[in-house]
């Protein structure tokens, strides 16, 4: 089914089937893409830096195509880039592993504070229904 999106890097509105960009801003991605995997294939060990003075493709491009799995950093340990959170060497997604793992002890921590809270509760209304239950008894 063809429908009308706004391409997720322009911004423009065009006629799509499933792509989540414009064939313009989808030409130039394969196009940067292609300029960066035949640098990275003779460079292997170049870093983001090296990378984007040899390509002259801005880093921010570089690292949304890697955010966006369309790099794969495994073969190339030095194109690695900054953590949104705290700045540590990141090679894949958005974010280290260690605050993935901070993230993730928060939200457990969260989680666990809403169980605690349901929990409380459910007690609280549990020796209503005891209370009221003896009473019935209490009249029957
Ligand atoms: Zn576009
Ligand atoms: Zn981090």
């Amino acid at each position: 089914m063809k429908e009308l999106s706004n391409c997720e890097n322009c911004g423009k509105l065009f006629i799509t089937k499933s792509q989540r960009v414009c064939i313009r801003c989808y030409k130039e991605s394969e196009m940067l893409l292609k300029k960066i995997t035949a640098y990275l294939d003779k460079n292997p060990k170049t870093n983001l830096h090296t990378l984007v003075a040899a390509t002259s493709i801005p880093g921010k491009k570089i690292i949304s195509l890697i955010k966006k799995g369309r790099i794969r950093l495994g073969p190339y340990p030095a194109l690695h880039y900054p953590c949104e959170m705290c700045g540590a060497p990141v090679m894949n997604g958005k974010i280290c592993s260690s605050c993935r793992n901070r993230l993730k002890e928060d939200l457990r921590k969260a989680e666990h504070a809403v169980i605690h809270e349901k929990a409380a509760s459910a007690v609280y209304s549990l020796a209503q229904t005891t209370n009221r239950k003896s009473g019935d008894d209490g009249e029957n």
